[in-house]
């Protein structure tokens, strides 16, 4: 599925929750204004408030209308019916379940495409976890270990090298769907597609560039997956990774990494100050995993 495509979902299950507490409160309003007396009630109340409004009330307006409030609310009672049952509940009181404020995503809307990333996106598979895990090899069991602690503890780095079918998506993987359990929020990319988002918004303007970055930069863990397929494009993946890499690290979040490429490779395809950054001893745990290609070995 494309970032697109989960946006459009996370959208669809915001707006669920909308039309369910719109609904909610349309049945009430039904269900009294199928009983004579709340509807009497009723009428009486808006035609107070009518006179009222065009001054056509006299000294007794305004108690008639407190008297009626009264009335319905003592008939709400006795129904069972709360007041909050009137109007329509909706699960995240700044948006309404629209999903925007002013045209921006809400917490809400970002919350839930997060899940989805998790639940749903094609890069997860729900089966990758700790618990799960087979690795026999100690070394790479060791590395597993180490990883899930720093997912736990929420403060280093990781960068994970080894080639092909050694287990490092798996090992992100798992990373990814723990983190989401200690109610950490998510966010797990191929660098491949995070560079093709960082292109388009670049192209796109500072407005969009700007709101992505902090999209990326707002997420607990970051986890970018198979560092160095992606095209290397002026003026974009060098500076926006530096930033990023920058910026979430002042923002004290966590940003994982795996990559085929040695670092020998990595300190020739990328800048200086993104590669001091990536290999950082101080704030990152790099770790090799080794072994056979676990997909063909599996044959
Ligand atoms: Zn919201």
């Amino acid at each position: 599925m494309t970032k697109q495509q989960l946006l459009q979902l996370a959208k669809r299950i915001v707006d669920g929750r909308r039309f369910a507490a719109e609904e909610a409160a349309d049945k009430t309003m039904y269900r009294l204004r199928h009983i004579d007396k709340w509807r009497n009630l009723e009428h009486e109340l808006r035609s107070a408030e009518v006179d009222l409004a065009m001054g056509n009330g006299d000294e007794h307006t305004q108690g008639k209308i407190a008297a009626l409030q009264e009335e319905m609310s003592a008939l709400l009672k006795a129904l069972g019916v709360q007041p909050t049952d009137l109007v329509p509940q909706y699960s995240c009181k700044l948006c309404n379940d629209t999903g925007y404020i002013d045209g921006k995503m809400c917490r809400c809307l970002r919350a839930e495409l997060r899940r989805l990333i998790i639940d749903g996106g094609n890069v997860i598979c729900k089966e990758f976890t700790f618990e799960n895990s087979t690795e026999k090899d100690k070394h790479n069991a060791a590395v597993y270990r180490q990883v899930e602690q720093i997912v736990r503890n929420g403060v280093q780095n990781v960068l994970l090298t080894g080639k092909v079918g050694t287990g490092k998506t798996y090992l992100l993987t798992a990373s990814a769907q723990l983190a989401a359990q200690l109610e950490k929020s998510v966010l797990f990319v191929t660098a491949y597609s995070l560079n093709a988002d960082l292109l388009a918004a670049h192209l796109e303007g500072v407005e969009a560039i700007s709101t992505l970055l902090n999209s990326l930069v707002d997420v607990d863990l970051l986890l970018i997956d198979d560092l160095g397929t992606e095209k290397i494009y002026n003026n974009v993946t060098g500076n926006y990774l530096f930033t990023l890499l920058n910026e979430r690290s002042v923002a004290h979040k966590q940003t994982f990494f795996s990559t085929n490429l040695t670092l020998q490779q990595l300190n020739e395809r990328y800048d200086e100050r993104v590669v001091s950054r990536l290999i950082d001893k101080n704030t990152t745990f790099v770790a090799q995993l080794t072994g056979k290609d676990k997909r063909t070995a599996a044959r």
